[in-house]
């Protein structure tokens, strides 16, 4: 388990540097990859440079010179991916990167526009024309209010199986104390709707949110 996640961001960054070698102009490829090496231990900025270098929105070469964080909620991120050529929309968590356009189009989709709490495009529009919403985006490994693991924000819920998340019973760490079974009265949980079960106690119980105060010391000293 323990090796499961470098290795995983080694080979995404292997992989970029191959996508790079056709999709990126040669005489820039040298500074548009230390744009990537400065997230090569952020899994959610990687797999927008490998959306974007896998799919090229103008079809033809180019990269991304900076990646900039509109918003982010409960792990998921709003990225301005700044290229040569334009500035395009990205949606991102863990798993994927969704592109959603150029953002002088801005968003198109009301659910995802609520998600962040824009009433709609032209709320949308109006935010991101302030230059100061368009900050570049610090690797959430060093980003000291996001947790290191899920990258939910400082007071908001872990993803479910996070292992930062306390456990509200006995202030353990949720995925390895034995809470689950002496709450429930299970030996094991060979069913999903064991795991559900679980699940609906603990959020009777209260989850306990990100403390970034708590968890991430540079996020107190910051604030100190
Ligand atoms: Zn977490
Ligand atoms: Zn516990």
């Amino acid at each position: 388990m323990e090796s499961a996640i470098p290795k995983t961001l080694a080979d995404l960054r292997q992989e970029l540097g191959l996508l790079m070698e056709y999709a990126a102009p040669a005489e820039e490829r040298g500074a548009l990859a230390a744009v990537v090496d400065r997230y090569a231990a952020d899994i959610i900025a990687l797999k927008v440079f490998q959306e974007f270098y896998s799919f090229l929105p103008e079809a033809q070469d180019d990269g991304i010179v900076e990646l900039r964080r509109i918003a982010n909620r409960q792990g998921v991120f709003l990225f301005s991916a700044k290229t040569l050529l334009d500035d395009y929309l990205y949606l991102a968590d863990r798993e994927k990167a969704e592109f959603l356009g150029p953002l002088r189009e801005g968003i198109w989709d009301q659910e995802i526009l609520e998600f962040f709490g824009w009433r709609d495009r032209e709320v949308f529009l109006k935010a991101v024309a302030d230059p100061k919403a368009l900050n570049t985006h610090l690797a959430v490994n060093e980003a000291p209010e996001l947790c290191p693991v899920c990258a939910t924000a400082n007071g908001e819920l872990h993803t479910p199986g996070c292992p930062v998340e306390v456990c509200p019973w006995c202030g353990g760490q949720l995925v390895h104390c034995p809470c689950r079974f002496d709450k429930t009265g299970r030996k094991e949980f060979s069913q999903e709707g064991h795991v559900d079960e679980f699940l609906e106690m603990l959020d009777k119980q209260g989850r306990i949110p990100f403390d970034a105060r708590e968890q991430r010391p540079a996020y107190k000293a910051e604030e100190d």
